[in-house]
This record gives structure tokens, sequence and C-alpha cells, in this order.
């Protein structure tokens, strides 16, 4: 990890004292009003149930997204993961964040904030599935044809992969939910539209994660999307699962080869082809599927082989730095760059 700056450890440290704060603020609240309910007795908020916001806890959160916002305005910004390393640290900070929870729609309101801060304009696409509430978060910011950059803010309810007694625990999702989340939101606060050639779309989906628990198929939210999109993307990107300490990523079978292998030469070119095999791999079910199956160039970059998947052990320390950063930074350069 490259050493930060005194000014940025300022701010660093004024962001994790606001993380604290809303924390502090969280715990309190949610202990004391009995129609919040915490989100390891539930995961559901019951359709056309009123989910009551705190302005403390609002007031709390700009001040993380103003500290952000602020660092370097006037020079061109470069993918930092270090801060997207916070962004795992914040998503942390709500717990975990199944859909329907109370977690779930703290962070959604929270990823909203901080595009709309970015300049980003902000579109909710509120959904029911199964009596489920869900939400869609989609920003958009230039000019061109659309690519979306997707990535599920949602975690899964139970540790499906743990041990028995543990099962029907919740999963933090550091890296399942929290990496793509982090990768998108330092996105946004980097990417020079001025060089990039498109509308670009940030699609936070809800309801990726319940697949195959409780009768429900993975992806939900991104399929609500698809089915009501109402342009032609010129691509489909989706970010899962890319924080892992030891980084192999490999091409997914389901996606576009054709994108998967301009994606991948340009991780080649910043010298990270360690770390991006161009082979086939896994083929993975995931939020790029609703696109791919409607004939738009998807596809999916996911670092499948995760020891931690699915288990209560997917927390921050298993995610590192350097990973979303590649990531970020390949991102970044296909769409900033020439001809991207
Ligand atoms: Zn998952």
């Amino acid at each position: 990890m490259r050493r930060m700056n005194d000014k940025r450890w300022m701010w660093i440290g004024i962001a994790c004292g606001a993380v604290l704060v809303v924390g502090g603020i969280w715990i309190v609240l949610s202990a004391s009003r009995p129609g919040l309910v915490p989100a390891s007795d539930s995961t559901e908020v019951a359709t056309g149930a009123s989910i009551p916001t705190s302005t403390a806890t609002s007031a709390a959160m700009s001040t993380r997204v103003v500290a952000l916002t602020l660092t370097t305005p006037s020079q061109p910004l470069d993918f930092d993961a270090d801060l997207a390393y916070l962004r795992i640290l914040e998503q942390c900070g709500f717990g975990a964040r199944p859909t329907g929870s109370m977690s779930n729609r703290l962070l959604g309101d929270y990823v909203r904030a901080t595009v709309a801060a970015y300049g980003w304009s902000v579109e909710v696409q509120e959904f029911v599935y199964r009596k489920v509430a869900g939400r869609n978060i989609i920003a958009r910011k230039g000019k061109g044809p659309v690519v979306i950059l997707g990535a599920h803010y949602d975690t899964r309810p139970y540790a499906d992969y743990d041990p028995p007694e543990t099962r029907n625990q919740h999963i933090l999702g550091a890296n399942d939910g929290g990496s793509g989340v982090a990768v998108l939101l330092e996105l946004a606060r980097v990417l020079d539209m001025d060089k990039v050639p498109y509308e670009v779309r940030l699609a936070f989906f809800d309801a990726e994660d319940r697949g195959n628990l409780d009768g429900w198929p993975f992806s939900v939210g991104a399929e609500e999307y698809a089915k009501v999109l109402e342009v032609d993307p010129k691509y489909v990107i989706v970010v899962d699962m890319v924080g892992d300490e030891s980084q192999t990523i490999y091409w997914d079978r389901n996606s576009d080869p054709e994108l998967n292998a301009r994606i991948w030469d340009v991780a080649a070119e910043l010298g990270y082809a360690r770390y991006f095999i161009p082979e086939l791999r896994w083929r993975m079910i995931d939020d790029h599927l609703p696109f791919a199956k409607r004939g738009w160039k998807a596809i999916d970059i996911i670092d499948f082989d995760y020891p931690h998947w699915h288990t209560t052990q997917d927390t921050a320390d298993k995610v590192s730095a350097e990973s979303l950063g590649r990531v970020g930074r390949v991102i970044e350069v296909f769409l900033e760059g020439p001809g991207g």
C-alpha cells in the first residue's frame, strides 16, 4: 500500500469519526424505537411499511460525504485504493444489509447521497418481490451511448456455507456486496466525464444475494432494471467480489467474450496480468445475466476463488485495498482511455 500524505490522513480521521458517530446513533436508535428491527432479528420490511429515517444520521453522513468530496478538487483524480477500502469499512459499519432490512435501506440512502454529492443525477427504482420491498439506485452522468456499471449492495441473509451452528446468521458481506459498491463509489468520485465518451450509469442493485434461499432467484433487482431499461446499453459491466487479498479474476463463461478480452487487455497494459487471467473458469449467475439474456454485451468481473464466500468470515480484514484499486483503475482507464 502506498503512503498517504498528511492531509489525506486528516480527512480520513474526520471520516472515521463521522462513521463512529453514525454507528453510535444507529445503535441508540435501533434500541430505542420499537418500530425499528435490528437486522439480526428480521430481514424483511413488509410491503407498505413505513421506513423511518433519522435526520441526525443523515447529518452525520453528510459530514462524511463532504469530507470525501473536498479531496483535491482542482486536479485530475485517479482511483484511490485506500479511499475505496474506506468504503468497505463504511458499509460494514451499517451491519449486515439484506434486502428489506433497515440497514439495507440506510445504506441505499447513503449511496444515493454520496453519488449526488459527486454531481451524479440519481433515480430510484422501487420494487416489491414476494412482499419484500427492494430498491435499485441508478446514478447517471455524461453523454453518449449508455454504459452501465453495476454492483449489488444487498448482502446475503444467511451464511449458508458456514458450519450448521452459525448457518442461520447474516453475513457482513465485506467482499460479497461491499467490494462492488466500494469500486463504484470511488469511480463516482474520480471519473473524468470530459474524457468518457459515454453516458455512464452506476447501478446499485438490490436483491441479488437471496438466490436459492426461501425460494428466491438471484439478481431480482438487476432483472427489475433490465426489464424497464429504455435504451440499448453499449456495455454492461458488473463488479462483484473483487476485494480478495489473493486476487485472481478469470473470464466468466456467461460474459461477452469480446468485452471480456478488451477489459483484460487494459488490465495487462496496466501490468495486472497476474491478477486478471485471460482464461475461462467459472460460469457465473450474477447481475449481468438479465442484460446478457436480452442480447446486450454484458460481463461479470468477479474473483470467485474466495474461501469466505457466503460465510460469516466475509469481513473487512479479508479485503485488500490493492485488489479494489486494480479493478477500479482498469475500469477507469477503459472508460477514459482512447476508444474505450
Ligand atoms: Zn453472494
